[in-house]
């Protein structure tokens, strides 16, 4: 069966890097009142390319649900078909829209809200700021809102320029609104001047598992859980959510293995 495509009309498209070609757009679904989706989710973008062949990309959302609209951050890819095609956008003859359906994926905060990590590199740092956006509303009828339970939500984002650290002033705003929000930017290839953290989100996120476990006086590795639960059983008090490339996304699921973590506690997506 042919899937249901939407029209989405693009409203306002900003440049979040110049060097990094990366975008940020704002669409309107004008056929829907609402598009519902889970944050964290992402709509497949569906064009035809130079042969006459559908070519699909995944993009996930970069905000929290909000009437008929979403937004995207992308940033440009070499020689690469779709991305070239959002980057150019505002020049498409149709006037500023594309073909979608969706939402897809399984890229969701677990319920109840824990204590978590948000790992991202690049531009996995959309469905961080979706998923941050829904925990800490900042403008609307919710923005008083705070589904954050009072748990402890570190954001630690790596990038190898500061250019690249996407969105920084919301989440810098954010730290400082929410004191059990902690905004970890880290630079791969920092210059001399840069007093923030250094190297790759990895050790990072070390300090703050074994940080915490100190605090709470849990021992590390963790042990594991009771093997006469099922795995639908199962139920952790701190989960890491991963996006960004698969080697990123390996290198920290690896280490956190390391630290006992159950693979059911790393909740995780791929870009390649
Ligand atoms: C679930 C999911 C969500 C995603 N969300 C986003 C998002 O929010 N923002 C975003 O910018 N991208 C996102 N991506 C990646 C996106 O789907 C495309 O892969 C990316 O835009 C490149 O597509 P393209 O058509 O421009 O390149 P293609 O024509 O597919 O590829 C061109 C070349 O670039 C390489 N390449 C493909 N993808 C990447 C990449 N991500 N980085 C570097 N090189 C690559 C290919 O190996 C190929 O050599 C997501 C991917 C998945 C699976």
């Amino acid at each position: 069966m042919a899937r249901k495509l939407m029209t989405a009309r693009l409203e306002r498209k900003d440049c979040l890097s110049e060097i990094a070609q990366c975008y940020h757009f704002e669409f309107v679904l004008d056929e829907l009142k609402s598009f519902r989706f889970a944050p964290g989710q992402f709509v497949s973008a569906v064009a035809q390319d130079a042969e006459g062949r559908e070519q699909t990309r995944a993009y996930s959302m970069a905000s929290a649900p909000r009437g008929n609209r979403f937004e995207l951050c992308v940033n440009r890819v070499q020689e690469g078909f779709f991305s070239n095609r959002l980057a150019d956008l505002t020049d498409l003859p149709s006037g500023g829209t594309i073909e979608i359906d969706g939402p897809h994926g399984y890229f969701l905060l677990h319920a109840p809200i824990t204590d978590s990590i948000l790992i991202a590199t690049g531009t996995g740092i959309a469905p961080m700021r979706s998923f941050l956006h829904w925990l800490f509303p900042s403008d609307g009828p919710e923005a008083a809102t705070d589904r954050s339970n009072g748990k402890q939500i570190w954001l630690v984002h790596g990038t190898r320029h500061e250019s690249e650290l996407y969105y920084r002033a919301e989440f810098e705003a954010l730290a400082h609104r929410r004191a059990n929000f902690h905004y970890l930017p880290t630079l791969s290839l920092a210059p001399k001047s840069w007093t923030g953290l250094r190297g790759h989100v990895q050790q990072h996120v070390t300090s703050i598992v074994q940080e915490r476990a100190a605090r709470l006086g849990q021992p590390l590795p963790a042990p594991p859980p009771d093997p006469a639960l099922l795995p639908s059983e199962l139920s952790f008090d701190i989960y890491a959510y991963i996006c960004g490339l698969s080697q990123m996304v390996s290198d920290v699921r690896q280490s956190l293995a390391g630290f006992g973590w159950h693979r059911k506690q790393m909740v995780s997506e791929s870009y390649d």
